[in-house]
C-alpha cells in the first residue's frame, strides 16, 4: 500500500511503498525538538516526488545523518542515515527516516509507537529496569538499553 506524504505547503511530496508496523518517537537532542515520529525504510521504499532542490539538509553530531526538512515551511521531512543497529554508522545500508506525522491520508493513531531514549542511549548509560529520565517519556519503565554485547537497543518502554 502506497502512503503519499507532504510538507505543509507541498513543497516537498514523497511516497513510501508500505505503512509502518510502529512508528519511533526519540528523546534525543534533535527529535525531541522536532517532533518527529519515524518511520525506517530502505531508499528502494521511498520516492521523493517533488524537486529535490526544495529540500535542505540539517547536519549536527556526527554530521553522518542528513536531515531534511521544506525550504520554505520549514517541516522535517526525512533523514538519508547510514543504518546504525550495530552502534557504528553502515554506510552500505543506507536507511531513511520518514517523519510519519507528514503521511497524508493515514491513520497514525493506530500504529504503535516505540519510543527509544536517545538522550541516554548515545549520551550515558543507563541500566535496565530505571525509570527514564528524559521528560517526555518519565511515565515509562525501560525493559531493555543494551543488548548481551552492551551494544544500544531499540529500549521499549512500558508503562510501570
Ligand atoms: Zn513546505
Amino acid at each position: 500500500m502506497t502512503i503519499k506524504g507532504s510538507c505543509h505547503c507541498k513543497a516537498t511530496t514523497f511516497e513510501v511503498s508500505e505503512a509502518p508496523q510502529t512508528v519511533t518517537q526519540c528523546t534525543c537532542s534533535f527529535c525531541s525538538k522536532r517532533g518527529s515520529l519515524w518511520a525506517y525504510y530502505v531508499p528502494s521504499q521511498f520516492r521523493l516526488t517533488s524537486p529535490p532542490e526544495n529540500v535542505s539538509f540539517y547536519r549536527w553530531g556526527s554530521i553522518t545523518v542528513k536531515h531534511g526538512f521544506c525550504s520554505t515551511c520549514g517541516c522535517g521531512t526525512f533523514t538519508e542515515t547510514p543504518d546504525w543497529s550495530t552502534g557504528k554508522p553502515d554506510f552500505d545500508n543506507p536507511k531513511i527516516s520518514v517523519n510519519s506525522r507528514l503521511f497524508d491520508d493515514f491513520d497514525l493513531d493506530k500504529v504503535e509507537v516505540v519510543v527509544i531514549d536517545g538522550k541516554n542511549l548515545w549520551w550515558g548509560k543507563q541500566p535496565a529496569g530505571e525509570l527514564c529520565r528524559p521528560r517526555s517519556c518519565s511515565a515509562f519503565r525501560r525493559i531493555s538499553c543494551y543488548n548481551a554485547n552492551g551494544r544500544a537497543d531499540l529500549a521499549r518502554l512500558q508503562r510501570p
